[in-house]
């Protein structure tokens, strides 16, 4: 869990010559592989791969991501070396196109493209057509035929170079444009002809001038440098750090840069670009699913200025032949790869070109519809759909969809960009979003089209709509990406951000007015006016299919956290095999319960018989409790916890409640207040609570083991099985286990006798002080079962309060002392440390013994491979995330199967982890031995 020295190698010593540029291109002259992502970038490694495939990919070249590393480690200066390795490479693209960079009369153009090793979906910039300049663009234009081509081509470099290499906003360039085309009366950038764009070139020129204070670079190798430049401090920037802190990427070194030949799907209208999935990566079903411009370069498909075309439908009226490579190429893909692919590509007078391909992004509902489907084809194994869903990934399917019987009003439909249900109040901008969520208001986030910077808001919003762009345009795929439902492309609203305002069809709304949205509705997305109610997910199709095989698999089992038998009945749909921890407090809080809970809590510390008759108010309700979560189980075993947390949590703290409680048992507020006042613990976490409670006052034991008694013997009764699993909290010592014991076992014989029938049950405790995990093998001579509940371990663990552990350790995390929450993430080599002991310590005793954890850690994937490891019997989680457990215990199985070695050094953490601490403790003690 503590973060270890910086991954990050550092670079190759000084003074020798280090690799940094990866040609790909024809005549296996390729130098990358698909397994060099960490090298090469994703996009870098799949390039080479791609070119071996034999698919149509323009050469280039890659540079490394350690080039990236060095670059940023050395203050953002390029290692010496370089540029003619760049160079010399440059010399193998124009051997592999017959062109020359820097020509005047044959001109090769390139392009300079970032790529990490984790996909980061416009993160990082692109500059095309590098190596055009005055000279050159006349060149292209003979050459191709084509001037005005060759003019559009020129001022796209300008506008790129300008705006991600100098910084000149792009806006000053769509300024120029929007203005030139008023002039001529035109509204497509399509529409300009060659003189419109030659005096938009000459526009840019002077906003390149005006806000670079030098003129645009006509040399270019200078465009090309200054490009590779940009994209390696692009990893740095504000939007790609904050996107790896999200997506939890770290110990990366760089991004790579891939330099291509340019091909031109702006050459004319035998010429388009566009981009794909091999299979719908919103529903998973298996069809082409992909959009093209014709006429168009680059990102116009994506950025949402014209609305590209559906490739399904429309491009075999477009162009028959490409059609039909296109579909062989998703099928090419799909065999090569083994999984869906999202690329890129561009026909270039009929030709058809590969520029990009990777896993394709899917929301969860996708993903395991993928899954499956691609293991009943034998594309893939059961096992490898399996481990294709994450699991904390279906938690997307497990969220509610809008109740079919509700009244809704539509008032704007779109694309259906991303699938679920979403309701919040209006908010604007990113920002917006983010302080309004973090006022606790739940927010739909509206904009024309998202942007990077945007992905703050995005990850906290409800849901997103926008009002322009398609399927793959950047909040389609980003909200995907997130599981957040989106409605892209809902072009009737309008949308006035300064005025904070959204006008659909004459009505207003505002940031106070609710909305909802449904991102998964075919054939549209649908928004609706104010709240719609939701209803719960169910298990079926494809989710149910993956679940069993799931089960197939596993050997953990998994059970869950219910305290009523209406949680108890959602976890068993959820397919729960038992309940791991009921906590009995929860029953408490009802306003008749509460009651009767203070009465017994007011009677003095000696009063035993004043407590007892409270308690014998309490009785029935308990009991009743139980009867209804034993039934809702049928048979599986409950384990019951005893009374948790300290007394006065459960009394008014403020004066009118206490005088209410005061008269209503024919006590002074004096007397209450003076009660409370002496329940007041300066650090009640450590203080009189868990079994300390039963221990000072058995008869709350035996009230709590009279009613799960009860509660079994009228179950039985009524001809349904149940297994009570009755649960010490808290406990430290044998011998309080032993004192415990003897009054359960008492009571218990007590109502057999009183109802002349025996029921099954079983005496455990729970592990969470230290000292119970190394006395484990004491305990298991008295506990028939362990349950560890790792929330409190691990705050005693660590000794972090759980209370107070918000202050300060979020800073822990940014600063990488920790690798994450504890709380959230077991903490393998120190926490985990305690179960795996306690676990061969108490199993030394009883070979049988019970193991399961019921902390919070249970639903957690990590935390779930690691109790498989450690060989506990079971994990219990809050209802919701049973399927989650489910799979992850699924996932560990046969992960553990699959790197036997692996597994069994993950089970034993403690001697990974123990290293940094010995590391720190080092140059401590040298320290004080030169302060001696
Ligand atoms: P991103 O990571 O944002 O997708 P890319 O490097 O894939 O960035 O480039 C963005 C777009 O630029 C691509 O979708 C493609 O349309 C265009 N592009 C990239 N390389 C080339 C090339 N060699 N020829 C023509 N267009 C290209
Ligand atoms: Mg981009
Ligand atoms: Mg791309």
């Amino acid at each position: 869990m503590f973060k270890q020295s910086k991954q990050v190698k550092p670079a190759a010593p000084k003074g020798k010559a280090v690799k940094r540029v990866y040609f790909f291109g024809p005549g296996n002259q390729t130098e990358g592989k698909a397994d060099m992502k960490d090298l090469l970038g994703g996009k870098g490694a799949n390039l080479a791969d791609m070119t071996t495939a034999g698919l149509p990919v323009p050469a280039g070249f890659t540079i490394t991501t350690d080039t990236c590393g060095d670059y940023n480690d050395a203050g953002q200066v390029l290692p010496a070396s370089l540029m003619a390795e760049v160079r010399a490479n440059i010399a193998k693209v124009e051997k592999a196109t017959g062109k020359k960079f820097g020509d005047a009369k044959n001109p090769l153009l390139l392009a300079a493209r970032s790529g990490a090793k984790f996909s980061m979906p416009g993160m990082m910039d692109t500059v095309l057509n590098i190596g055009l300049n005055d000279a050159a663009v006349d060149g292209l234009a003979k050459l191709s035929g084509n001037e005005r081509f060759a003019y559009d081509s020129y001022r796209r470099l300008i506008n790129m170079f300008g705006d991600t290499v100098m910084g000149v906003d792009h806006h000053h360039f769509e300024h120029e444009l929007s203005a030139v085309k008023a002039d001529r009366g035109v509204e497509l950038d399509t529409d300009l002809d060659t003189d419109g764009l030659k005096e938009v070139v000459a526009r840019y020129k002077k906003v390149y001038k005006d806000h670079v204070g030098s003129d645009f670079p006509s040399d270019g190798l200078q465009q090309l440098e200054a490009a590779i430049e940009a994209v390696f401090k692009s990893w740095m920037g504000e939007r790609a750090i904050k996107y790896r802190e999200i997506n939890d990427i770290r110990g990366v070194r760089g991004t790579a840069v891939n330099v291509q030949a340019m091909v031109f799907g702006n050459m004319g209208d035998d010429s388009a670009t566009g981009v794909a999935f091999t299979r719908d990566p919103s529903t998973g079903e298996n069809v082409f699913y992909g959009e093209f411009l014709v006429n168009a370069q680059g990102e116009d498909v994506v950025a949402g200025i014209r609305t590209p075309l559906d490739c399904k439908t429309e491009m075999a009226k477009w162009s028959v032949k490409s059609w039909k490579e296109l579909l062989e190429v998703k099928k090419k893909l799909e065999t090569r790869y083994r999984d869906v692919q999202d690329f890129e590509f561009t026909i270039e007078k009929g030709k058809l070109y590969m520029l990009q391909t990777r896993n394709g992004k899917r929301t969860a509902q996708a993903a395991v519809r993928i899954a499956v489907e691609m293991a009943k084809e034998k594309l893939i194994t059961k096992e490898e759909g399996i481990l294709r869903v994450e699991p904390s990934s279906l938690d997307q399917l497990l969220h509610p969809t809008f109740d079919p019987k509700a009244d809704k009003t539509v008032i704007a439909t779109g694309l259906p960009a991303s699938p679920g249900a979403a309701v919040g109040k209006i908010a604007f901008t990113a920002e917006e979003a983010e302080q309004r969520v973090a006022q606790g208001e739940k927010i739909i986030l509206v904009r024309r089209e998202t942007e990077p910077a945007d992905i703050g808001g995005m990850h906290v919003a409800e849901g997103i709509l926008t009002s322009t762009g398609g399927m793959t345009s950047h909040a389609a795929v980003v909200a995907r990406g997130m599981g957040t439902p989106c409605v892209a492309g809902a072009g009737m609203v309008h949308i006035d951000a300064a005025a904070r305002t959204l006008k659909i069809a004459g009505k207003t709304y505002g940031p106070d007015d609710y909305i909802s949205l449904d991102g998964g509705k075919s054939p549209a997305g649908e928004v609706y006016e104010g709240q719609v109610p939701t209803v719960d997910a169910a298990l079926t199709g494809a989710f149910a299919q993956i679940m069993k095989w799931a089960d197939e698999f596993r050997t953990l089992k998994v059970r869950t956290n219910a305290d009523t038998p209406h949680d108890a009945d959602v976890a068993r749909n959820f397919g729960a095999e038992g309940i791991g921890l009921t906590r009995t407090e929860h029953m408490f809080f009802d306003p008749e319960r509460i009651h009767n809970m203070r009465e017994m809590i007011l009677a003095g510390a000696a009063d035993v018989e004043g407590r007892k008759k409270a308690l014998a108010k309490l009785l029935p309700y308990q009991r009743e409790d139980f009867i209804g979560i034993f039934k809702a189980m049928k048979g599986l075993p409950v384990t019951i916890r005893l009374l948790d947390p300290p007394l006065h949590e459960f009394l008014p703290h403020n004066e009118k409640d206490q005088k209410a409680l005061g008269d209503s048992l024919g006590l002074s507020l004096e007397a209450v207040k003076q009660r409370v006042q002496q329940l007041h613990e300066s650090n009640p976490m450590l203080g009189h609570r868990g079994d300390r409670l039963a221990v000072t006052y058995p008869e709350i034991l035996e009230m709590q083991v009279r009613a799960i008694i009860e509660a079994a013997v009228a179950t039985k009764k009524a001809g349904i099985k149940c297994l009570p699993e009755i649960m010490i909290p808290l406990a430290g010592t044998k011998a309080e286990l032993d004192y415990l014991k003897k009054i359960t076992i008492d009571t218990a014989e007590a109502v057999f006798k009183e109802t002349k029938t025996r029921v099954e049950y079983m005496y455990g405790t729970m592990i969470e002080v230290p000292r119970a995990a190394v006395t484990a093998d004491e305990l298991a001579q008295t506990a028939e079962f362990f349950s560890f509940g790792t929330n409190d371990l691990t705050q005693m663990t660590f000794g972090y309060s759980r209370d107070d552990a918000g202050v300060f350790l979020p800073e822990y995390i940014k600063k990488e002392i920790l690798e994450r929450d504890p709380f959230q993430s077991l903490d393998v080599g120190g926490v985990g440390k305690l179960v795996d002991m306690a676990v061969k310590l108490g199993r030394g005793v009883k070979p049988d013994l019970k193991c399961g954890i019921c902390g919070e850690h249970g639903g957690d994937p990590r935390s779930v491979e690691f109790c498989h490891n450690v060989g506990l019997n079971y994990v219990s989680c809050s209802p919701f995330r049973v399927p989650i457990a489910r799979l992850a215990a699924a996932h560990a199985a046969i992960k553990a199967k699959q790197a036997p070695a692996k597994s069994a050094k993950s089970a034993k953490p403690a001697a990974k982890a123990s290293k940094p601490a010995a590391k720190i403790a080092k140059p401590k003690a040298k320290a004080k031995a030169k302060r001696k």
